[in-house]
């Protein structure tokens, strides 16, 4: 099941609300198609066609920049047909072009925040209806 994140800056009041685990909400990756980067979507479902159901891996993520420092959500493919891993997607920051860290939200308390640079990064449940 996806989750929704709201990151917020305590020192502030910068927020930024993510939808991870989306990927995990389908079948197949198929659907998710549009999601991928147009350079690389030939690339990706040639090899996911190769893939048995537990080689492939698509799911979004929680990114940052080591540089900026920017947060991103991004759908992260993992294919390994036959066992040997063959695509790991890559990202880099529209900002700056560093390539992005994939981080967990629990670890995000010991990144500055993109705007002010506090580490006062904190993690709220999303709002269940809004
Ligand atoms: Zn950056
Ligand atoms: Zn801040």
């Amino acid at each position: 099941m996806g989750r929704r994140v709201f990151i917020r800056c305590a020192a502030c009041g910068h927020g930024e609300e993510f939808f991870l685990g989306v990927g995990t909400l389908f079948a197949s990756l198929v659907v998710l198609q549009d999601y991928l980067p147009q350079n690389q979507r030939e690339e990706i479902m040639a090899l996911y066609r190769e893939c048995a159901p537990d080689e492939a891996e698509f799911e979004e993520r929680l990114f940052v920049c080591p540089s900026c420092h920017r947060l991103s959500g991004r759908l992260k493919v993992h294919l390994k047909p036959g066992g040997v891993t063959r695509f790991v997607s890559k990202f880099h920051c529209e900002d700056c072009g560093s390539q992005l860290i994939e981080r967990t939200p629990l670890q995000i308390k010991k990144i500055p925040c993109s705007r002010c640079g506090a580490k006062n990064l904190k993690v709220e449940a999303g709002p269940s209806s809004r």
